[in-house]
């Protein structure tokens, strides 16, 4: 076979690719943001949002219990305090609860301070549910900013999954040390195969559950032939709802029967890259950021 990847890591027990069903739990968290004047009369919208924490998170859970999977949950402080049943049901499952902002702000829209400022806050409300500090990190809309490496860097976080630079974990390196980098990319998120709201801006043509894990699978079937990290952005509120949920228990099965898949979260994957490159044991790839330190010049731009 042609290998396609040149240096994968060494994944546990010979496994041939890693797998985290990682979801991230908004909620109502961007509709309070992005309609802070009129949300409490968004009722239908906030319906759907909320079938999320109350229909698709029991739903979830129950799915992993039954293929024995832990998965990871980018969740904003906020969500976490309005939804604790949910929260609870997650984390007494095992389930990893990684920082998704507070109110799912855009960090590269804010000032330095307002962004730690979230990002604590976020951190408070993901401690208390758990009792330990989170790892890992998902900036909320994909908003990463030029401080967000060296704020997670110096708050103690083990690992990233914001960016999209590789199939495979990599180094990111700042001015306030390295972060390990869990990367994904847009082909592995639901929005563009099923959201059609037209209060978030989102009017894709809404696949079906088939189809979209024939996107979702063919990743899969790559990662597990070249050695690949294969993590998914999913939101209970779109992949939770029931044909999609009955195509993802089809997927798991998918995989399960593949055999040689490592199916972790998150943190753990954080964790076993980590231990690697400190054991010397695997170098990966390394990458600074920010990658521009100002706009490069344009000879000419559109006249209109
Ligand atoms: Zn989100």
């Amino acid at each position: 076979m042609l290998r396609l990847i040149d240096n994968p890591p060494p994944w546990p027990n010979g496994a041939r690719c890693a797998v985290c069903f990682a979801f991230d739990f908004d909620a109502e968290s961007l509709l309070h943001l992005y309609y802070p004047d009129d949300s409490t009369r968004r009722i239908s919208l906030s319906s759907s949002l909320r079938y999320g924490p109350r229909i698709a998170i029991p739903r979830l859970v129950h799915i992993c219990r039954h293929f024995g999977i832990r998965q990871t949950v980018f969740v904003p402080g906020w969500c976490i305090e309005t939804y604790p049943e949910a929260i609870e049901l997650l984390v007494r499952d095992g389930h990893e609860l990684a920082h998704h902002g507070w109110l799912h702000e855009r960090p590269n829209q804010l000032s330095r301070a307002d962004e730690e400022r979230v990002l604590k806050k976020g951190m408070e409300a993901i401690e208390k549910a758990t009792g330990k500090p989170p790892q890992g990190y998902r900036c909320p809309s994909g908003a990463y900013s030029e401080h967000t490496l060296d704020l997670l860097i110096e708050n103690g976080f083990i690992y990233d999954a914001s960016l999209g630079g590789d199939d495979v974990p990599y180094l990111v390196e700042g001015r306030a040390g390295r972060l390990v980098e869990l990367p994904s990319d847009h082909s592995l998120d639901d929005w563009p195969q099923y959201v059609n709201m037209k209060e978030f801006n989102m009017a894709m043509t809404i696949q079906s559950p088939q189809r979209a894990m024939d996107v979702f699978r063919a990743d899969f079937d790559a990662a597990w032939a070249h050695g690949g990290l294969w993590s998914s952005i999913w939101h209970p509120f779109v992949s939770g709802r029931l044909a999609r949920a009955d195509a993802m228990v089809g997927l798991i099965e998918h995989m399960q029967a593949k055999g040689d898949v490592w199916f972790a979260t998150m943190a753990e994957i954080g964790d076993h890259i980590r231990d690697l490159v400190d054991r010397g044991e695997w170098a990966p790839r390394r990458e600074r950021i920010p990658f521009w330190p100002e706009a490069v010049p344009q000879l000419a731009r559109p006249s209109r």
